[in-house]
């Protein structure tokens, strides 16, 4: 997954996020990116925060997709 924009030619930094299901609690390693310029920066840590918040894990994403189908 991406954290913020990488243009083409920008340097990306590779990284692991200790992922929680929001809604059932189970643990997911994260693989991320970002590039070089945003990463560490305040808006990074921002959309962390908002993406660790709201993160699901494949199931319940799953499961919600099916509910908002109804
Ligand atoms: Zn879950």
């Amino acid at each position: 997954m991406i954290i913020g924009k990488i243009d083409k030619n920008e340097k990306k930094i590779s990284f692991q996020l200790n992922l929680k299901c929001s809604k059932c609690q189970k643990k997911v390693p994260g693989g991320m990116k970002s590039s070089e310029s945003y990463f560490g920066s305040e808006p990074f840590k921002i959309e962390i925060k908002n993406f660790k918040k709201n993160y699901l894990c494949g199931i319940c994403r799953d499961k919600k997709r099916i509910a908002d189908k109804k």
